[in-house]
């Protein structure tokens, strides 16, 4: 196998793929090295409208719509169901971008990565990379395959090794974000009758309570199949865990949880869980550094926050797209101001969506569930709401990357606890903008 390469990805995920398409399609030789054999099982399934544009570029679109559920929006409420908004992403996105997608990963991913590959990358899967040495004017990648170790030469190497952040834990680069140690359980269920609040295909997130911090999500993964996942605070999962004893606490505790909400009860009723309960920790972090002369990390490897929007592979894949389109270049000047660029749009991106999760934790400045609340989406009130959170709207869309000032303010009025006709003004200017005013029989679909 050929050794030297323009470009070394470490990990394929939905950050390695797309950096290795659009890079592949940019004229680079390409080689992505990842440790498992695809399909693998992957947490985060429900996805953003403004994806739309990715996989347009990636040459997957048509795949999407024919493979994965469709999402027209979100709903978020509180434990029972009491006090519940819609956000149709049909308001503000006004084309078929609107319905974005729910996918099950191990196949998303699959179909990201033999995409590359038709692009012209070289895919390496079982293959981990144990160490790397970005000290020379060439890197140098230490692998580690079934046939045996053996090293790759690259001019850069892109770290999209999500999670584990290889270059960030080699160096000590990462650090923890104490206000957002969460901890994550989720499993699947199957329905024998499908709900139809279920078959409408809206992600659902419910509120549990200020002490616990924490929520749960339910994901139409398919016609007949959903994803729950209860998200808790770490410090408060260590009170809960006292009550449970055996080696099943986590099923114990998952269950316990879910149940306690009656809205949950009754839509589960007709439903039967995997016996798997998969345990995600290690919440949010992020790298002090994220780039250097011959590297830089794209998706989760430099930063991870609170999945609460959904934003993971989106991010993932938007800050591998402004890396790609900017390394062609930067691989001819060398100046390192190409990547400071970036690297600010995507910090901004993260900080746009970190300002949204603290929103969420704060229900005092504003309650997602009830800010709207409604069950009846076709009443005068939704109307009046849907204009007045166009922002909010467009943020749950996705809109993290570029218009971030306009959020800052947005932001900033409603920390200041002004009135919501303040609020208003601002999002009208949007709305009018964009001509987003809609009639009241609309529905999210
Ligand atoms: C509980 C939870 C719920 C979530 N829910 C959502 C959601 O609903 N929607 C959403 O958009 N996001 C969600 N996310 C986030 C989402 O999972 C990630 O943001 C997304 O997968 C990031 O993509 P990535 O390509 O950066 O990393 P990954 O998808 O993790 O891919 C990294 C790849 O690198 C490989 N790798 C790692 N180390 C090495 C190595 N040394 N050598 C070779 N290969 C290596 C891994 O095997 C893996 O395949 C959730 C996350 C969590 C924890």
């Amino acid at each position: 196998m050929k050794k030297d390469f323009d470009i070394a990805i470490v990990g394929g995920g939905p950050a390695g793929s797309t950096a290795a398409n659009l890079l592949s399609q940019a004229g680079l030789s390409v080689i992505i090295l990842e440790k498992e054999q695809f399909p693998r099982p992957h947490v985060g399934e429900s996805l953003l409208p403004f994806c739309y544009d990715i996989f347009q570029k990636l040459g997957v679109l048509e795949e999407m719509e024919k493979r994965f559920s469709r999402k027209p929006g979100a709903i978020f409420c509180d434990k029972n169901n009491d006090a519940a908004t819609t956000y149709c992403f049909k308001h503000v996105v006004e084309n078929p971008k609107h319905l974005s997608f729910h996918v099950r990963r191990d196949e998303f991913d699959l179909m990201l990565l033999e995409t590359a590959e038709t692009k012209g990358a070289v895919v390496c899967q079982n293959t981990r990379v144990l160490n790397t040495n970005l000290n020379e004017d060439i890197a140098t990648l230490n692998c580690k395959s079934e046939k045996g170790s053996f090293d790759i030469r690259c001019k850069f190497v892109l770290d999209a090794s999500g999670r584990d952040g290889l270059i960030a834990r080699q160096n000590n680069w990462r650090t923890p974000s104490p206000d957002l140690d969460r901890i994550a359980f989720h499993s699947y269920w199957t329905f024998k009758t499908t709900p139809t609040d279920i078959k409408l295909g809206m992600i659902r997130i419910i509120y549990l309570d200020d002490e616990k911090k924490g929520w749960i999500w339910c994901i139409p993964v398919a016609e007949d199949k959903i994803s729950i996942g209860l998200v808790v605070d770490q410090k408060s999962l260590g009170q809960e865990r006292k009550k449970y004893k055996g080696s099943n606490w986590q099923q114990d505790f998952y269950m316990h949880e879910i149940f306690s909400s009656n809205y949950l009860k009754s839509e589960l009723a007709d439903a039967e869980r995997d016996d798997k309960i998969w345990v995600n920790g290690d919440y949010s972090y992020s790298s002090k550094t994220k780039y250097g002369t011959n590297f830089s990390m794209i998706g989760d490897s430099g930063q991870f926050i609170d999945p609460i929007f959904s934003s993971g592979v989106f991010i993932a894949m938007k800050s591998a797209e402004l890396v790609a389109e900017v390394l062609p270049n930067y691989l001819n000047s060398s100046d390192i101001k190409i990547l400071d660029k970036v690297y600010s749009t995507i910090s901004d991106g993260y900080e746009t969506v970190g300002e949204l999760i603290n929103l969420y934790y704060n229900p005092n400045i504003l309650d997602f569930s009830s800010v709207g609340n409604h069950n009846d989406i076709n009443n005068e009130r939704y109307d009046e709401f849907k204009s007045a959170y166009s922002l909010l709207h467009y943020l749950l869309a996705g809109d993290f990357f570029e218009r971030g000032h306009i959020y800052k303010n947005f932001f900033k009025e409603l920390k200041d606890g002004r009135k919501f006709e303040r609020w208003q003004n601002l999002v009208n200017w949007e709305s009018n903008e964009s001509g987003v005013f809609h009639s009241k029989n609309e529905n999210c679909l």
